[in-house]
């Protein structure tokens, strides 16, 4: 193996999502415009160029792999590339292959996400309201969601819900999506609404409830206690002591957890963006395509993350959504 990838920070980076598709068949309103213009099919890495590009991340020190979007899941062929990249599973080289989905394919995929490797998914879900889902996703169907999660636990997958905390959308849903998750032993996880892309009118400081309030929501009913738990990543964790359930926070914009930041993201164009909240990146697929030789994607890499800032410039006070991020969720891959 090569020298890990160490930042100027020293932090070491060994976490890589993966967006394989700017694409999706659900248009929730915090992400995507209902006319989202998507991007010419050649532009993308083929998958065969996304297994070369995961292949040298993870020969340079990436133990953890997770694979986003757009969706995921409504990639063609994306089977194949799970199947290849698990191989990094067997020789011991790759921890954890994952990934984040709408849930929308898992019917059809969840067992041959368990063959090739893969034991924990997140699945994206705010509501489970099928009219709000409908409202919400703008395409989506929550019974078909819902068939998909029985599948991927029919397959033995484990499950984490990520809700996103939306004013005066799922408030008064706190206790049934938190009891729902119990009953299925599925983790449970709330994100932040965040300031990114252009929304078509959307206003997404509206839209924001901070989760503050959500944890002060559950101390109402739940002795909470706070965890020390962290992945190096924007989640924290409290336990409800009268169920034992943890449940997550990412709060990228109420607290600071750049400092243990160990991840970089990828896009399905082959763009590396150090920081989520930053917009500067660096081409990966003009070295990948340069020649069938690693060396000059090696360079480029570590030229990359030897930028990676120290931290992002979120910031929703005077109710500006100050620190605004032009491109996509869906095109960095949350
Ligand atoms: N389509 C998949 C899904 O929905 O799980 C994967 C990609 S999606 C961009 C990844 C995550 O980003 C989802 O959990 C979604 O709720 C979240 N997300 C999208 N836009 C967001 C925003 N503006 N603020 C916070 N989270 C957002
Ligand atoms: Fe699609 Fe996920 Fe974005 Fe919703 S959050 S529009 S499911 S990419």
């Amino acid at each position: 193996m090569n020298a890990p990838l160490i930042d100027p920070f020293a932090r070491a980076i060994s976490y890589l999502r993966v967006s394989v598709t700017d694409r999706c068949d659900f248009r929730c309103v915090y992400c995507m415009s209902e006319a989202m213009q998507f991007l010419p099919k050649k532009e993308l890495l083929t998958l065969e160029e996304l297994d070369r590009m995961c292949t040298t991340f993870i020969g340079m020190g990436v133990r953890k792999l997770r694979i986003t979007g757009g969706e995921p899941l409504v990639r063609r062929d994306i089977m194949q590339f799970f199947k290849g990249i698990g191989r990094h599973l067997d020789s011991g080289a790759l921890e954890e292959l994952t990934l984040t989905t709408n849930g929308s394919q898992l019917e059809r995929f969840a067992g041959d996400l368990y063959a090739a490797g893969v034991r924990r998914v997140n699945i994206s879900l705010d509501t489970l309201d099928e009219d709000k889902f409908a409202r919400v996703t703008r395409w989506g169907r929550l019974p078909q969601v819902l068939r998909g999660i029985d599948a991927a636990q029919k397959a033995g997958l484990q499950i984490k819900i990520n809700a996103v905390a939306l004013k005066g959308f799922n408030e008064d849903e706190l206790g049934t999506i938190t009891k729902w998750c119990a009953s299925r032993d599925m983790k449970l996880t709330w994100i932040e609404v965040m300031p990114m892309g252009d929304l078509g009118g959307e206003d997404r400081v509206g839209q924001f409830w901070s989760l503050n309030d959500v944890r002060a929501a559950y101390a109402q009913d739940y002795t909470v206690t706070e965890l020390a738990e962290r992945t190096g990543g924007p989640a924290r964790y409290v336990r409800l002591e009268e169920t034992g359930q943890t449940i997550g926070f990412i709060t990228p914009l109420s607290h600071n957890f750049c400092e243990s930041c160990n991840r970089v993201r990828l896009t399905c164009t082959g763009e590396l963006y150090m920081c989520l909240g930053q917009e500067d990146m660096a081409d990966l697929r003009a070295p990948l395509r340069a020649s069938d030789d690693n060396a000059q994607l090696e360079h480029a890499i570590r030229a990359a993350i030897a930028r990676k800032p120290k931290g992002h410039d979120f910031d929703y006070s005077r109710q500006r959504a100050d620190g605004q991020v032009t491109r996509h969720m869906s095109h960095t891959g949350g």
